[in-house]
């Protein structure tokens, strides 16, 4: 029901607080996108302004639809000293799903030759499905030292180069995890996946640079048109999904201990400030470790598949963000800086220029914000705006978003046919699930063009380059 929405401008609506809100809600959208979200997106982000502590506002990404709890696309933040929460359910069940783009320094017509090629020494080398395995097996001491230690501990393992870390959110690392939070279920799920792409909308993907929006940016970042660069999509797998599953549920049995009286049970919190909060966020941060580790593992796959064919191809980072975490940031709120907890669910980190979060080398620019379309479609690469930090905590979307379910989509298309009109159109398709292929079918998604000049136009983050594939390896 829009009716309740008050239209800012073209890109921002606002729902004033009413009743149990303590904030407004606010969405970043144009009105065709707003008129496409269900209507659940509006009360999800009035019942997540109505948990105590958040801070300023609940917000809403333009590729925002229905999620557990929390909008899919929304942004939270809270402070502790204000009795702030944390919730799994802000957060998501693939805690750190993210993206990172890597360059090759090859160019489309070094790839074209060799396409079916490549196509298949990465299917081959990249486990990806449900419950996919790993080449490697973790001893418990090792998934330990994995948790704590992120993708920093890979490239240790000799899974990819220091100078990776550079371009990883947290620098690889995510400070406070304590894998003593994890339980022996989420490790043993874990023990054999990591390096594997897992299933659904998760891929590595060969794109190449097909247009150039904002040539400055694009030459700080090392983007020209016509280059070939490798982007890699995925999480936690197991263990962070079942991180989710057990907190949801103890943090909904035990809200009432905390006094908290949740408008939805599936917005399930602690208190930042107890025993079940703190457990959360130490775990969650394991997550985010495995997600980073599991990232930097198959870039250390993927550069050995592409050596296999081009033998003096190096790929290196361009950056690696995630778009399901909660993270403990400084921001500037009425003047006043505060230490907040920000939740951030199937929306991307999108810091802008002077960000001492940043690496020295982005923090004139500002930070990449890697966008996926679809498979058949469009991907960008975009940098956070200039003072983004005040309108969203410095956030941005995260896709395309679903227009329609899996099931409707299955019925829709055929994995196959997929397939085949892609590599019709020059780009291949390798996957273990051809009803995979079906429920990812493009048409299933939103215009991802219409979702970045909103959050363009919304002042969230800015258009560098639109990347097409060439090789999409579907989970
Ligand atoms: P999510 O993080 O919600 O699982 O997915 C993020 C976004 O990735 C989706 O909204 C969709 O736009 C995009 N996406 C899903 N599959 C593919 C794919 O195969 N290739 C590309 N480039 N993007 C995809
Ligand atoms: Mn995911
Ligand atoms: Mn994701």
């Amino acid at each position: 029901d829009t009716s309740r929405l008050h239209k800012m401008d073209d890109f921002r609506w606002v729902r004033e607080p009413k009743g149990a809100m303590r904030v407004p809600g606010i969405l970043y959208a144009d009105g065709h996108l707003l008129g496409e979200m269900d209507d659940k997106v509006l009360e999800q982000l009035a019942n997540v302004a109505a948990l105590p502590g958040i801070v300023q506002a609940a917000y809403a990404m333009p590729d925002a639809h229905w999620g557990y709890g929390f909008p899919i696309g929304g942004v939270a933040a809270f402070d502790a000293d204000a009795g702030g929460v944390v919730s799994a359910g802000g957060v998501g069940f693939d805690i750190s799903c993210g993206v990172r783009t890597l360059h090759t320094g090859l160019a489309e017509e070094d790839i074209r030759p060799h396409q079916e090629a490549l196509a298949n020494m990465l299917l081959h080398r990249i486990p990806a499905g449900v419950g996919s395995r790993g080449k490697i097996h973790l001893a418990p001491a090792q998934m330990d030292a994995m948790l704590s230690g992120g993708a920093r501990w890979a490239v240790e393992e000799g899974y990819g180069d220091p100078a990776d870390l550079e371009r990883t959110e947290e620098y690889g690392c995510m400070a406070g995890a304590d894998p003593a939070e994890v339980s022996e279920r989420a490790k043993e799920r874990q023990k054999d996946e990591m390096g594997t792409l897992g299933s659904g909308n998760h891929y590595l993907e060969v794109q190449k640079v097909a247009a150039v929006y904002d040539p400055e940016t694009a030459v700080a970042f090392g983007l020209h048109e016509g280059d070939v660069v490798l982007t890699i999509h995925c999480g936690s797998r197991g263990l962070g999904h079942q991180i989710g599953t057990e907190a949801l549920k103890s943090m909904a049995r035990e809200a009432p201990v905390h006094g908290i009286e949740l408008p939805d049970r599936e917005l399930a919190c602690a208190p930042l400030r107890s025993t079940a909060g703190q457990s959360y966020l130490a775990a969650m941060r394991s997550a985010i470790n495995c997600a980073l580790a599991n990232r930097q593992i198959i870039t250390h796959f993927a550069r050995q598949a592409f050596r296999e064919l081009f033998s003096d191809s190096a790929l290196t980072l361009l950056y690696d963000v995630s778009h399901n975490t909660c993270k403990e940031e400084m921001h500037q709120v009425d003047g006043e800086s505060r230490r907040l907890f920000v939740h951030r669910k199937g929306a991307t980190r999108a810091f802008g220029p002077g960000s001492p979060n940043l690496p020295a080398s982005l923090r004139p620019v500002g930070q990449p914000v890697l966008i996926g379309g679809t498979m058949g479609t469009a991907s960008y690469i975009l940098v956070g705006e200039e003072g983004n930090e005040n309108r969203s905590f410095g956030s941005s979307c995260h896709g395309a978003g679903r227009r329609m379910s899996r099931n409707q989509a299955k019925k829709q298309w055929r994995g196959d046919q997929v397939v085949r009109e892609l590599a019709g159109r020059g780009i291949l398709i390798r996957s273990p699930s051809m009803r995979g292929v079906a429920e990812e079918a493009p048409g299933a998604y939103k215009a991802v063009e219409e979702v970045v000049e909103a959050a363009e136009a919304a002042g969230l983050s800015r258009r560098v380059a639109r990347v097409e594939p060439l090789v999409t390896i579907k989970g």
